[in-house]
Parts: C-alpha cells; sequence; structure tokens
C-alpha cells in the first residue's frame, strides 16, 4: 500500500507536534477544548515567501479566501499577498475589515444579489461580471449610488483544464460568460457608465500538475488578448486564476513550481509585447492556506468490532467535510492522519478513525497505520487549511462548532 508523505511541515518535538512554538497538548489547553482547527501564521508566510522567490516578481499574487476565511488568517495574508479575491457580500465584509485597499479586492460570483453588488460598487472593488443580466445590475446600483462602478469580464473559457481536481470551465457553465458573448457585453460597459478593468479567466482547481496549469495559462492569456480587441478600453488587469493544488492522498506529489515559473514568465513577456500595461494575477485559495492548517479531535473511545480497531472521537464530519471524502471526492481516500500527540509511537496499529454523528460517511480515517491511541489522545488531520470549517455541515447533528486558532 502507498503511504502518506511524510509531513514535514511542523516542528515535532519528543514525538509530539508542534505547531507556532507550542506542543500540540499545551495547544489543547490554550484554546480551552477539542475540536479545534489550528493555523500557523509562520507556514502562511514560508509559504508565501516560497512562492515569490520562484514565480517572476511581476506577477501579482491574490488569496482566494474561500478556501480559509477566517478574519484572523485573511488579515495575516492581506499583510502577504497583492490582492483579494471573494465571492460574496460576507466574505467582502472580512477583506473591507484588513489593510488590504479596497482596489486591489475583487469579487466573483455568479450569482451575486442587488445589496451585495451596492457594496462592492460603494466599497470601491473591482467586479467580475458574469452575466449581461449582473452587468445591468452592477448599472443600476452604480446609478443608484452616483458611483462608476469597476468592472471586470469573468469569461467562461471554451478550453478546461486538464487533470483538475475541479473543472471550472469549457462547456456549459454558471461561471462566466460565453467567449461569443464577451463581445456584445463589452460595448455595453461605457454605455452604460462603467469602468472596464480587464478579464477574469478561472478554468479549475486542485492540479498538481504543471504542465496542464502551464498549459491554461498560455490558453488563458491567448483568450485575453483576443477579446482586448473587442473592449472598450486598455486592458489594465487579467487575473488568469490559480487552481494550484496541494496533495492529500497517498501517492500525491507536491505541485513542482518551476515550470510553472518558466510559463509565467512567456506569459508576461507575451502581454509586455502587445498589452504593457497589464498587470497579470494570480489566484490561490488552498496552495496558500491549505497545509499550514490541522483539524484536531480527541479521542472519546477506543472501541473494537470484528477484530477492528475504531477511535471514537469528539470531531467528524460535521466540522470536516473534506477529511471524510464527501466534499466531490469521487473515491473515498484517507487525508493524512496521525495521532498528534504520539506521532511516531512505540507501538503502532491499524486503526479507523471516527465520529460520533449515526452515519458510516463519519469517517476521517479508514483503516491507517498510526501509533496506539486511547482515550484522551489526539488525533491531527493535517493538509485542512482549507476547506475545512466553512466548507462542512456543522450543523448535522447539532454538536457544538469547532474552535478556530491563528498561532
Ligand atoms: C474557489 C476558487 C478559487 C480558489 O481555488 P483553490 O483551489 O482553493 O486555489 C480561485 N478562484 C475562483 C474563481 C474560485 O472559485
Amino acid at each position: 500500500m502507498i503511504a502518506h508523505a511524510r509531513q514535514a511541515q511542523f516542528a515535532v518535538d519528543a514525538d509530539m507536534l508542534e505547531l507556532g512554538g507550542m506542543a500540540l497538548t499545551r495547544l489543547a489547553q490554550r484554546v480551552g477544548r477539542t475540536p479545534f482547527y489550528a493555523y500557523e501564521r509562520q507556514h502562511i508566510a514560508r509559504r508565501v515567501a516560497a512562492l515569490r522567490a520562484t514565480l517572476p516578481a511581476a506577477v501579482h499574487l491574490h488569496y482566494a479566501m474561500k478556501a480559509n476565511p477566517m478574519p484572523a488568517v485573511v488579515q495575516c495574508l492581506a499583510g502577504l499577498v497583492d490582492g483579494i479575491d471573494v465571492a460574496s457580500g460576507g466574505e467582502l465584509a472580512i477583506a473591507l475589515d484588513t489593510t488590504m485597499p479596497p482596489q486591489r479586492i475583487s469579487f466573483a460570483g455568479p450569482g451575486k444579489g442587488d445589496g451585495e453588488l451596492a457594496c462592492a460598487v460603494a466599497a470601491g472593488v473591482l467586479i467580475n461580471i458574469e452575466s449581461m443580466a449582473q452587468l445591468e445590475r452592477v448599472a443600476l446600483a452604480s446609478e443608484r449610488l452616483g458611483l462608476a462602478g469597476r468592472v471586470a469580464v469573468r469569461v467562461n473559457p471554451d478550453f478546461s483544464l486538464r487533470r483538475a481536481g475541479m473543472r471550472m470551465g469549457g462547456g456549459a457553465q454558471p461561471f462566466g460568460v460565453d467567449v461569443e458573448l464577451v463581445p456584445a457585453l463589452l460595448a455595453r460597459i461605457p454605455e452604460m457608465g462603467l469602468v472596464f478593468e480587464g478579464f477574469h479567466i478561472y478554468s479549475g482547481s486542485q492540479n498538481l500538475w504543471a504542465t496542464a496549469l502551464a498549459e491554461a495559462q498560455g490558453q488563458s492569456v491567448e483568450l485575453a488578448l483576443r477579446l482586448a480587441d473587442h473592449a472598450p478600453g486598455p486592458m489594465r488587469v487579467l487575473n488568469i486564476g490559480g487552481g494550484f493544488g496541494v496533495p492529500y492522498f497517498p501517492g500525491d506529489q507536491a505541485l513542482d513550481l518551476t515550470p510553472l515559473a518558466d510559463g509565467l514568465q512567456r506569459q508576461l513577456d507575451r502581454l509586455q509585447a502587445v498589452s504593457p500595461d497589464t498587470r497579470l494575477n494570480i489566484e490561490l485559495g488552498r496552495y496558500l492556506v491549505a497545509e499550514a492548517g490541522i483539524y484536531v479531535c480527541k479521542v472519546i473511545e477506543r472501541k473494537l468490532s470484528h477484530g477492528q480497531v475504531f477511535l471514537i472521537t469528539d470531531g467528524g464530519l460535521h466540522h470536516h467535510l473534506a477529511a471524510s471524502g464527501n466534499f466531490g471526492q469521487l473515491i473515498r481516500k484517507n487525508y493524512p492522519v496521525a495521532i498528534g500527540n504520539r506521532l511516531y509511537g512505540g507501538e503502532r496499529e491499524r486503526a479507523s478513525v471516527v465520529g460520533p454523528l449515526c452515519t458510516p460517511l463519519d469517517l476521517l480515517a479508514d483503516q491507517m497505520e498510526m501509533a496506539r491511541a486511547d482515550a484522551g489522545d489526539l488525533v491531527v488531520v493535517f493538509q485542512s487549511g482549507a476547506y475545512g470549517l466553512t466548507a462542512s455541515p456543522t450543523a448535522f447533528l447539532s454538536h457544538p462548532l469547532p474552535a478556530e486558532v491563528l498561532v
């Protein structure tokens, strides 16, 4: 059986995981209860620094905050990246509370409400337009407020990201404007008194294959340059999405940034030749935060059934749907899971980690090898800094919410 890649992103002392310089059991005491999510500030900073060191300096790095909207995390990233991409009025409010200037916040999403659009126009953020009807509603909000909305056109690309965990382009999509409808929409922007700023092209997510990502980036730039001929003004910004994946499962290899850096440099050169004032943005969610976070729950009971070990914990799918395998995965695979206060342990065994919910779906680890654990031990789910708490059905079975800390 293939094992998970070794989780080496955090310090380990005396077989105990450490986050933010604090031993896990001490951190649990500090938080005061289990389960909890903990994110490490230092890891996030290192991650952004490594990206900056590898990617061309001219590429602007945005944080797609739906990956992790905890206000402290978003503030931490606001000080490290060049912009924040939001996808709801709630996320917009969190982003506006940070030190990020509103000019560098952009707002995407197919179902923006009139209230959300009015807030976005008033705040002066860039609105990524996803349909003609949405453009008309932005124009109405702008007229009412006496403020010209800043808009970019989100294009539903005529290609999709190959080998992506989640595709968001190519064919019929609720996201963005179909390529052939874009010229007519562009023509309306100045008629409505709105400010055209550029394009947003997002083709997929969770990709560990640099060649496919670089190929999609090239196709995005090509498409944008083609559409820019129809634009009512200069293309000031081009957001070509992200899709950088992280390794979750056995056999997953971390993304190789070098070919991506080379590819992005080629795209910058191409833009420089025909549209030198265009700012090239990439937007990353999970790549910036997933590995910086863990989910921690406590073993309530160790149970044997037909010779198999079940560690029954106080946490589960209601807090961490993705780790249970029910967040869009086709085949359930184990996230990296370990006993955090006895990482390598003397005695090891095969165990399943389950939660308190009355459903067989409430499974955090299915027959994984780990240190032998008992009631009171702390189970850690790694790679949990993105699509954790806010991507989970917390109301299911009415258990308390987990705590969340940034250390
Ligand atoms: C979800 C989303 C992202 C972030 O995706 P990750 O896989 O977390 O990097 C970026 N851009 C858009 C438009 C999205 O919908």
